[in-house]
């Protein structure tokens, strides 16, 4: 039978609209059950931290799948918020410290305190798929290292891991959903070579630059550069100046 690309498209958008529609209720169950388990007083500070993790892992899973079933991905409610990336950052690195823990890999974080304008969810996709991929792409016990610094006009995050590598061959597809790209992790994990595409769909919506260096055996480093503007979309420097002549 002949399928057309865009029926087969039309196809695809209405399947992941319905995945999409079956999530939405357990993990909104996931969510209520934490937080009215959190209502209550008695528990330790660490089954406190864990709860307050689930729920909001969950909060921030359940935008994602209103994104999916309202297909906002490509429409207009890309909205940004100041928001305090170096917490963001520690929060998404504790949500993937137990995958990192069940390899025996310790993760360093280095960061200054960053205040831009970012849409939380998204930036949160991006940093979660990068460290997710150092984890997923290294040995057991190594280390990665991730840098958080603020740059004249930008904010740039650094993922250095001493895993797998990636290949030559591969270089110029991995942003690129090529079935080809996909490798197991080092303990067998799957990989469907769509994280790399969703995180440079985001970085782009965010006029930010992602690129990488990576020797095959010896490691990879991520960067990611994010503008470093106001909530008005000026840059830190434009907007001082602002107010230096609304002032003076
Ligand atoms: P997934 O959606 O499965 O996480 P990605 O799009 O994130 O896949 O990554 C695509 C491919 O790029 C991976 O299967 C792997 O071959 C390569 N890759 C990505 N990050 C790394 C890394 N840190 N080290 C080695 N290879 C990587």
């Amino acid at each position: 039978m002949f399928v057309s690309l865009e029926q087969s498209h039309q196809e695809n958008t209405i399947m992941t609209r319905m995945v999409a529609h079956d999530l939405k209720n357990p993990v909104w169950g996931i969510q209520s059950l934490a937080r009215s388990l959190l209502k209550r007083k008695e528990y330790a500070e660490e089954v406190k931290q864990s709860l307050e993790l689930i729920a909001n892992a969950s909060s921030n899973s359940l935008t994602l799948i209103n994104d999916l079933l309202n297909d906002s991905e490509t429409s207009k409610s890309f909205s940004k918020e100041m928001v305090d990336m170096q917490k963001l950052l520690h929060y998404c690195i504790l949500l993937l410290q137990t995958k990192a823990d069940e390899k025996k890999q310790h993760i360093a974080i280095e960061s200054e305190y960053v205040f831009i304008s970012i849409n939380r969810q998204k930036i949160w996709r991006v940093i979660s798929n990068i460290v997710s991929n150092a984890i997923k792409f290294s040995p057991g016990g190594s280390s990665i290292n991730v840098h958080l610094e603020n740059k004249e006009n930008t904010v740039l995050l650094t993922v250095k891991d001493n895993g797998i590598g990636i290949p030559p061959e591969l270089k110029d597809k991995i942003f690129f959903n090529d079935p080809g790209v996909s490798r197991a992790g080092t303990a067998g994990e799957e990989s469907h070579a769509l994280g790399l595409v969703i995180t440079r769909m985001i970085v782009q919506e965010h006029n930010g630059k992602i690129w990488f260096e990576s020797e095959e055996g010896k490691g990879s480093i991520f960067y990611v550069e994010l503008p470093r503007v106001t909530e008005e979309g000026e840059t830190f420097a434009d907007a001082e100046q602002t107010e230096m002549r609304n002032t003076g």
